[in-house]
């Protein structure tokens, strides 16, 4: 039997654990995978691709000759687009496409308009069955987790349990060179990512908590149910092994970045995982929690692993979080963490959401007056709302008429334009003004008793420039510190730099 020949696209997003997981465990069954990276993602920013990239990507397709194409579509925002280079291969090559990813798991029937097989949910084994009956010339259409664009209508397939024993698949390949980069002018060969400074890894899969409504874990909920336990965790020997492996291939690592949606905190795990990371890795990492994980005790253990930063999702107050989001935190739990990640001298980046439809004036004031009681010195990730499809709160919302069906992100890209919050993006004068200061909560070298000064002034809240104005320019000092800090301490690369620079809509920090 021949095995057949996988081409893997990843759209917009050279960091991706999918494709790479799939190559990774393909290959070792003996598959030839070549991976595609095309493009990346520019923070609030809308790059089409050229026509050079375009004719680069149909030209190292032709060389190199796939049997099968495979995308991986993370968001719903590039739907368009993913349609477009779909119908753009479907004039130049004959062969069947597979959409896959995030938003193929949630809108099927949306990417079947463009392609002819769509994989739903987790894909890993799900692709080795489908290689391996295309290899075989078995019929495929009866592979669980796929749905197929048939002459007698739409198959579709029931999705397979949910896999127990994360440890059962590989480590993502960073070693291969059937691999290429294409950006640009640049059709480049080999792994994109080799000379990051930060090594990007998740010890677990989905969330601990009940998904907050506005979260990807809401709509994956629908997906999976009855499908079995939805958060699983990989055991610390298997995540400590991952990381020996990238210290010996990532030559210039600096650090390392935990991607779970909430880091792993239950006990047993958690010291295990700080006494074996301290003796074997000892490079320092990044967690993302929720303030309801959060005790003093144990992030004590993991600050003596080497744990430098955290970034903690805070969203909104205790009303819009409770109300709005399905979060049942309290603002004392925000606090409480808060002080924990104070005390222990941590850096610390909060998230928070904004742009909501249901804030009032009384909800942006708590906002505000929760994060001064919040002890400085932080960072804040400011996010802007996106209607995800068929999440939680954008079917509540488009019910409740609160939201049109054309701000959800299948007909809409406002995740590409304004994901983090920038102050240019147009907003009620009101929000405007909030936002400004919460931006300047942020900068200790504007002090808080002027701030509180500047929230009393009624005028700036109906005409917010010069506040915006002031917003963004302490935003570009302390870009400017932040940027020169990462430069001394050898963790600023190139990606990141252009990440932040765009100084027409610069983002928060
Ligand atoms: S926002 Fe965070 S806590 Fe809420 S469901 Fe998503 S990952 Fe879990």
């Amino acid at each position: 039997m021949k095995k057949k020949h996988l081409a893997l696209i990843s759209l917009y997003v050279i960091e991706n654990n999918g494709p790479r997981l799939i190559a990774a465990l393909l290959r070792n069954h003996g598959y030839p995978v070549t991976e595609i990276y095309f493009k990346d993602l520019i923070n609030n920013k809308i790059v089409y691709p050229t026509k050079k990239e375009l004719k680069s990507l149909v030209d190292l397709l032709k060389k190199i000759n796939p049997d099968i194409i495979g995308i991986s579509v993370r968001a719903s925002a590039y739907h368009e687009i993913a349609g477009k280079i779909t119908s753009l291969f479907k004039r130049e090559l004959n062969l069947p496409i597979i959409w896959g990813g995030m938003h193929a798991t949630v809108c099927p029937e949306e990417s079947l308009k463009y392609a002819d097989i769509v994989s739903i949910g987790e894909a890993e084994l799900a692709m080795l069955d489908l290689m391996r009956h295309y290899s075989q010339k078995e019929d495929i259409t009866t592979t669980p987790n796929f749905w197929f664009k048939t002459k007698g209508g739409i198959k579709k397939n029931e999705i397979r349990p949910l896999l127990e024993d994360l440890d059962a698949l590989p480590f993502r390949d960073y070693v291969s060179q059937d691999k290429y980069l294409i950006k640009g002018h640049q059709v480049k060969q080999g792994e994109p990512i080799r000379h990051y400074r930060e090594f990007f890894i998740s010890a677990s899969r989905g969330c601990p908590f009940r998904p907050c409504s506005f979260c990807s874990n809401s709509q994956l909920e629908k997906v999976f149910k009855g499908k079995g336990r939805y958060y699983r965790i990989r055991s610390v020997d298997n995540v400590i092994e991952e990381l020996r492996q990238a210290k010996k291939t990532f030559k210039r690592l600096k650090r390392i970045r935990f991607d779970d949606e909430v880091f792993n905190f239950s006990k047993n795990w958690m010291r295990e995982f700080a006494r074996q990371y301290a003796q074997l890795i000892k490079l320092p990492f990044e967690i993302l929690l929720d303030p309801r994980a959060i005790n003093e005790e144990n992030l004590r253990l993991l600050k003596e692993a080497g744990l430098k930063t955290v970034n903690l999702g805070i969203q909104n107050t205790e009303r819009i979080n409770k109300s709005l989001y399905n979060r049942n935190t309290t603002n004392q739990e925000v606090l409480r963490a808060a002080r924990a990640i104070h005390n222990l001298n941590l850096a610390v980046h909060y998230h928070l959401l904004f742009d909501d439809p249901v804030s009032n004036t009384r909800d942006k004031s708590d906002l505000f007056q929760l994060l001064l009681r919040i002890p400085r010195p932080y960072d804040l990730y400011l996010f802007s709302l996106i209607y995800f499809p068929r999440s939680a709160l954008t079917e509540r919302l488009l019910k409740e008429n609160l939201i049109t069906e054309n701000e959800v992100e299948i007909n809409n890209q406002k995740v590409l334009r304004q994901w983090r919050v920038d102050l240019s993006y147009p907003r009620p004068p009101e929000d405007r003004f909030w936002l400004s200061l919460i931006v300047l909560l942020s900068k200790n070298f504007v002090p808080l008793s002027f701030i509180r000064w500047l929230s009393r002034r009624k005028f700036l809240m109906s005409h917010p420039s010069g506040l915006v104005y002031f917003a963004q320019f302490s935003n570009l000092i302390k870009m400017a510190g932040v940027v020169l800090a990462q430069i001394i301490k050898g963790e600023m690369t190139w990606i990141k730099f252009k990440e932040w620079a765009n100084l027409r809509s610069l983002i928060t920090q």
